[in-house]
């Protein structure tokens, strides 16, 4: 069935059509630069027995490259999965400072989030480098996370396609099978302000619906698309309601053993059901 549908993200219009599918959800906390080994382990410690029963999403967590193997260490045995935040788009040489994605896996990391605003910000990441490292952790047989989001709320749909189209596009199918997708609006990150969770499946939903556009209606149904930006206990499973939202991409309430376990059980009691998968279609009309 289709029908129209305004975006409360106030940029389209766009038609969609309805089907049920079922996507694992990842919630991922991205700890940034915080953290020692100790305050690494003690993490775990708490956090372990917290998730023990969230069976229905997939668990990662992102230390600093320092802490990986600690959280490797301490994770061992568990479901919780370890990823990086980075990595280099190439595989060695003579690149100092920079870490690979063969090093990464090689340390039994299962993921990598690539082109977090903040790299894009702080470390001048362009969506072409964004691209080359998808590639480099796909290469390497890690699941890239790859982030997009508009700065300003203005125009954000003419962002995230821009985004698409130079960090995504270029992807293989095969390729473009083994990524996760993070929306993460720069203005919710580290803020406080979360995006309502209908502006969220908004966004969400003009992303797969650019999936579909691009990489046909299988692999927009099966990618999983996460929301990050100011996730919080109390906002989480709101958010996770959403039919398009497959998952969490967490800061700051990451940091706390019991405040990104509440987000993961509260995750994972939305997961149980199955969820109504809407896609935007091909066509999307600027609203001026
Ligand atoms: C992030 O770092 O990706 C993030 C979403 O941070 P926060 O949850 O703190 O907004």
């Amino acid at each position: 069935m289709r029908s129209a549908f305004q975006s409360p993200i106030g940029l389209l219009r766009v038609g969609f059509s309805k089907a049920t599918h079922m996507r694992t959800p990842v919630i991922c906390g991205n700890w940034k630069m915080h953290k020692d080994a100790a305050g690494t382990a003690s993490f775990f410690e708490s956090f372990r027995t917290l998730v023990d029963r969230s069976e229905n999403c997939e668990v990662v967590i992102c230390p600093s490259f320092l802490n990986l193997e600690t959280a490797i260490r301490a994770t061992r045995g568990t479901r919780i999965q370890v990823g990086a935040q980075n990595l280099c788009w190439a595989t060695e040489g003579a690149f100092t400072g920079e870490v690979s994605g063969p090093m990464i896996r090689a340390l039994g990391c299962s993921h990598a989030i690539v082109g977090h605003s903040e790299r894009r910000k702080y470390f001048g990441e362009t969506n072409e480098s964004v691209l080359e490292k998808t590639v480099a952790a796909i290469d390497a047989g890690l699941t890239p996370i790859v982030c997009v989001g508009e700065h300003e709320k203005k125009n954000a749909g003419k962002a995230l396609m821009e985004q698409f189209r130079y960090a995504i596009d270029a992807l293989s199918d095969e390729q473009f099978a083994r990524i996760v997708i993070a929306y993460e609006p720069v203005w919710a990150i580290g803020t406080g302000e979360t995006a309502t969770p209908k502006t969220a499946a908004a966004a969400h939903l003009l992303i797969r619906g650019q999936a579909k556009d691009s990489f046909g209606k299988e692999a927009a149904n099966n990618v999983r698309i996460l929301y990050g930006g100011s996730v919080k206990p109390d906002n989480a499973k709101s958010l996770m309601a959403q039919p398009g939202i497959d998952g969490l991409l967490v800061g700051g309430a990451s940091l706390d053993p019991v405040s990104f376990g509440a987000i993961v059980n509260l995750s994972t009691c939305q997961a149980s059901r199955t969820s109504s998968m809407s896609y935007a279609k091909s066509r999307v009309i600027e609203r001026g």
